[in-house]
């Protein structure tokens, strides 16, 4: 049982197979039929769709006008892309720090990387709050904070697609400049490889589409062979046939959403009873329909009296996959030697207790309660 899996099924493979007999397996009709679908479920105006998470999240950087030596606040807590998104530009990360129980940037933590800029002389262009594990970060306040000092937003929404904040869908760019999304098999849905930018800014979305394919300008004053580059762009095209499966698997979102909080409503009860060494905080609530895409819990390992790779050890000794999410950006070498060393307690104090167990559609209720007992037994709870 591996922490987390995609699922493929007759249907998906199918709607590959009539990709590939188009005639066009790459910038066809495909692609633009998922940016469509994108922003209806998303309810975002436009959408690009590229080729990873990853480029999604550079282009995004570019839409808003990162440029070399400007600033972005990135919350340490997330995968690495994150942040180097913001390095490809040439622009330059200012971590911010976490909520030590949900991991999450907050109005507090936010502010506080602001202050902290400031006093060292530096003005923020952007940032890029990260929906963690899909639970929304309060990107109503972010943005009343961002407002005050002209900072952009992007909401790095890998985690979150099929949720909601406040009532909008994750991706409705209501608060945000930009969304990015990623589709790696290990999300809540795939495309194999593959990402999306979702905006309301038609300008955002031009530029982004330009970016995506070496900004080659084609128009009808043009002679019918002649195209011009005025801006250095990328190939983070995505093809067709990857479109199609990305079509597929959205039109299971919903399904992929209800067995997701069903599982994750299990495995919260079940651990009711395991505090103080057990936290659980994938939390469901009315305003936030939170589509989960990890079951990251805090144990506390000093108190089990064991160590968090006894447990991960032990728990695969059982077939249970488990990961943690995330090493604080800030701890990696690369940045270690950009930055120096940085102290950021919230970051350190949820990795010091975070461990993802199983969760995907894959599941079933059965497999959450053997998960639990496992984990129980192990911390002799
Ligand atoms: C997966 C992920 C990315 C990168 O997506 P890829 O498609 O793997 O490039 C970026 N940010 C977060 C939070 C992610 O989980």
């Amino acid at each position: 049982m591996p922490y987390g899996s995609h699922s493929i099924v007759e249907q998906d493979i199918k709607a590959v197979s009539r990709a590939l007999r188009q005639d066009y397996i790459t910038s066809g009709e495909q692609v633009d039929l998922f940016e469509k679908k994108l922003c209806s479920i998303t309810g975002a105006k436009y959408s690009v769709v590229c080729s990873s998470g990853t480029s999604a999240l550079h282009l995004a950087c570019l839409g808003i006008g990162l440029k070399k030596d400007d600033i972005a606040i990135v919350p340490t807590l997330s995968f690495l892309a994150t942040a180097n998104a913001v390095r490809y530009c040439g622009a330059n990360v200012f971590f911010s720090d976490v909520c030590a129980n949900s991991g999450l940037m907050t109005p507090d933590t936010y502010e506080a990387a602001i202050t902290s800029a400031q006093k060292q002389g530096y003005r923020i262009k952007a940032v890029l709050p990260v929906h963690l594990t899909g639970t929304p970060v309060d990107l109503k306040e972010i943005r009343a904070i961002s407002k005050k000092h002209n900072i952009k937003i992007i909401a790095d929404s890998c985690h979150a697609i099929g949720g909601e904040y406040v009532g909008n869908p994750i991706g409705a760019c209501v608060y945000e400049d930009a969304a990015t999304f990623s589709f790696h098999p290990v999300k809540t849905i795939t495309s194999g490889e593959g990402g999306a930018v979702t905006t309301n800014s038609l300008t955002i979305s031009k530029k982004i589409k330009a970016l995506r394919s070496h900004s080659m300008e084609k128009n009808t004053s043009m002679y019918s062979w002649e195209y011009k580059m005025k801006e250095l762009g990328f190939n983070y095209r995505i093809n067709d046939f990857q479109c199609a499966l990305g079509i597929s698997q959205l039109k299971r979102l919903r399904g992929f959403v209800k067995k997701r909080q069903n599982l994750v409503n299990h495995y919260n009860r079940l651990l009711s009873d395991a505090h103080p060494i057990v936290e659980t905080r994938c939390k469901l609530t009315n305003w936030n329909k939170m589509s989960p895409h990890l079951y990251s819990i805090l144990i506390d390992f000093k108190l089990a009296k064991t160590t968090r790779q006894s447990v991960v050890n032990d728990l695969r000794g059982n077939g249970i996959g488990t990961q943690v999410h995330y090493i604080p950006i800030h701890t990696q070498p690369y940045y270690k030697r950009l930055y120096g060393n940085l102290h950021l307690s919230g970051a350190n104090d949820y990795y010091q207790k975070t461990l993802s167990l199983p969760l995907s559609p894959q599941m079933e209720v059965c497999d959450v309660k053997f998960v639990v007992s496992k984990l129980k037994k192990i911390l002799k709870i």
